[in-house]
């Protein structure tokens, strides 16, 4: 007699109710523990894995949805800013509506829900480590925040080290508009790359031929589409940027020279992939859980409407 070995999904949860259920504070075990579950649910589809760890302990992780062997990549980030953190648990809601529905075939997505954990903790706890708690001091002397403390900690935008992950890329970092010391927001880091966290997303992003990347921020209801002077990378990321508009309703801005040091900017400038900012939301960030139905509304079918545009200009 033949023993026929079945394959671990026979031992998968059954595929019935969402995972992840969005909150005002989405946070990291939560998302580890979001992971978890969906990898036992979608053991052919999901792979997860740790890319870095950040100051404080914490593991980047980054999520592979697709089939072996597909040969597409697009890349999509989420709360690199800490204070943006409903876009984890938008990047979280895209990646089980992608393994609950179907990849489109021939592509993987690289999901990666939370790139600066550390951040998101301080913003979603409104206290932080000894560190974290000198650099809301020193921002205080400096005018930067004003008290009550868990109220400024709630707008930390930046890492536990207090650099802007969003300006340590190198793409015109020498002419960021910086703080001139790590703060809750804005400063730019001791040099590019200087941190974990843009080190591992920048380390994942080359590791793949990535056809298109999506940065999740907040908020303001508007997609950024170029960086620098015209090239094809920029034209390309316009017209990308035009499909999603369609997409989402939120407007189209190119680059008005005033931002620099962003990954978007570095995935154009230095890499020459179609690449997207887009903010989400209306109200200040940390945005109001009202507003996450909306958010939903306009955002659960980027990945599917990428994933066209992508098939069509490549
Ligand atoms: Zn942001």
């Amino acid at each position: 007699m033949t023993l026929f070995l079945c394959p671990v999904a026979l031992y998968a949860a059954p595929a019935s109710g969402r995972v992840v259920r969005p909150s005002a504070h989405y946070g990291y075990r939560r998302m580890r523990a979001d992971l978890t579950k969906l990898q036992a649910r979608y053991p052919y589809t999901l792979r997860a894995g740790v890319i870095g760890k950040t100051a404080e302990g914490r593991e980047l992780m980054a999520a592979l949805a697709g089939a072996p062997g597909a040969s597409r990549h697009v890349l999509i980030h989420a709360g690199l800013h800490a204070r943006e953190h409903m876009t984890c648990a938008l990047a979280m809601m895209q990646l089980e509506r992608l393994l609950r529905r179907h990849v489109p075939a021939g592509f993987n997505f690289h999901i990666l829900p939370m790139m600066n954990p550390d951040g998101v903790a301080i913003s979603q706890t409104g206290c932080g480590s000894a560190k974290a708690r000198a650099i809301y001091m020193d921002d205080l002397r400096a005018g930067y925040a004003t008290p009550p403390r868990k109220e400024a900690l709630a707008a930390w935008k930046a890492n536990a080290g207090g650099v802007d992950l969003n300006r340590n890329f190198e793409a015109g970092w020498e002419r960021v508009d910086t703080r001139p010391a790590p703060s809750g927001a804005n400063y730019r880091g001791d040099a590019p790359l200087s941190e974990r966290e843009s080190q591992a997303l920048a380390a994942y992003t080359t590791r793949f031929k990535m056809a298109a990347t999506v940065s999740y921020h907040a908020s303001g209801g508007v997609i950024y589409c170029a960086f620098g002077p015209d090239c094809p990378a920029n034209e390309k990321s316009r017209r990308l940027g035009h499909a999603i508009s369609k997409r989402t309703g939120y407007r189209l801005e190119g680059d008005d020279g005033t931002s620099s040091g962003g990954y978007k900017d570095w995935a154009i400038e230095k890499l020459s992939i179609p690449s997207l900012t887009v903010e989400i939301g209306d109200g200040p960030a940390p945005l109001a859980i009202e507003e996450y139905r909306d958010i939903w509304r306009r955002n659960r079918d980027v990945p599917y409407a990428v994933a066209r545009w992508v098939k069509k200009h490549s």
